[in-house]
């Protein structure tokens, strides 16, 4: 069937997404330098640790650029659906990360309770300071648009869980100044390990829904099967398929059973069910197979492994 009605795709992640996470990269990239200088010079092993950590947050926050700038390329004879899922290979690879850097940070806080070394709280407070504030900056240039989109919320999240660490190392700065409690530093180091474990379960799950193809939450399939059904001349609804590419563009495909009229009374139908999906789903982009006898069995969710027609 031809194809031409316009496609009114929501923007990826709001204004200026890919400025702001290239912003937030330099802004990082810099402080890995400061931390490099500053933890051999103070001899702090967790200031090393933390521009580590800070290279793999590059490495994401590079990722999820470069998934956007291909979100924006257009789609092609060998990339029909374009490269809007990009994103969510980036989501998947940031949850990998996070997973990591927390088993990381698990092991090294094991080693620092049994032997806690002594450390140097001047300079883990005053460069836990200026890293605080760096990501403070950073994480509110990229929540714009985090909202609604898993690859902005996924680097934001992850921003985020790295403000309440560069907090928790002020903190236990300040008291390992006052006590000598050298212990504080890898028991802030458990807690934030398991905030960023926490993060990254929440992105895999969200990543996941959408590689399965999944009904968008906010789609009652009961509901919308009975709003299609109440639209003028179309008798039954079979083979529906409704999933998203990326969570903010979703696709519905469906053969609508209608009385045998011609094809001009046709379109009319297919017009009333768009705007019905598009207004009440966001559903922009549905394809519509009319038929007047059912083309098979005509199993409202169709069993792909048994599409022999
Ligand atoms: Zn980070
Ligand atoms: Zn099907
Ligand atoms: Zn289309
Ligand atoms: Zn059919």
């Amino acid at each position: 069937m031809t194809h031409t009605h316009p496609h009114h795709h929501h923007a990826p992640a709001g204004k200026n997404a890919g400025l702001r996470l290239g912003l937030s990269l330099s802004l990082t990239f810099i402080f890995i330098f400061v931390e490099i200088v500053a933890g051999l010079w103070g001899n702090s092993l967790a200031l090393l640790t933390d521009a580590a950590h800070n290279f793999t947050d590059v490495v994401a926050l590079g990722l999820s650029w470069y998934a956007i700038i291909l979100a924006n390329r257009p789609a092609h004879a060998n990339k029909t659906f374009g490269y809007h899922r990009s994103g969510i290979l980036v989501a998947l690879f940031n949850a990998a990360s996070l997973g990591l850097i927390s088993l990381g940070i698990f092991s090294e806080a094991w080693k620092r309770f049994q032997s806690p070394p002594e450390v140097d709280s001047g300079i883990l407070i005053g460069v836990g300071l200026v890293a605080f504030i760096i990501n403070i900056v950073t994480a509110w240039m990229v929540k714009e648009g985090s909202e609604h989109d898993l690859n902005m919320r996924s680097a934001f999240l992850h921003l985020m869980g790295d403000v309440l660490s560069t907090l928790g190392a002020v903190a236990a700065g300040v008291i390992i100044l006052f006590t000598g409690w050298n212990w504080l530093d890898p028991l802030v180091s458990v807690l934030i390990g398991a905030l960023i474990l926490w993060n990254a379960w929440g992105i895999l799950r969200q990543a996941i829904h959408i590689l399965l193809e999944s009904t968008p939450v906010d789609v009652n399939m009961e509901t919308m099967l009975g709003d299609l059904q109440k639209v003028p001349g179309v008798e039954s609804v079979h083979d529906l398929h409704v999933w998203s590419i990326t969570e903010n563009m979703r696709m519905l495909s469906a053969h609508i059973v209608t009385v045998d009229q011609p094809i001009s009374a046709g379109t009319g139908i297919q017009s009333a069910i768009r705007q019905l999906l598009a207004e009440r789903y966001q559903i922009e982009h549905a394809t519509l197979q009319l038929e007047c006898a059912c083309c098979n069995a005509g199993e409202l969710y169709c069993e792909l492994g048994s599409h022999a027609d």
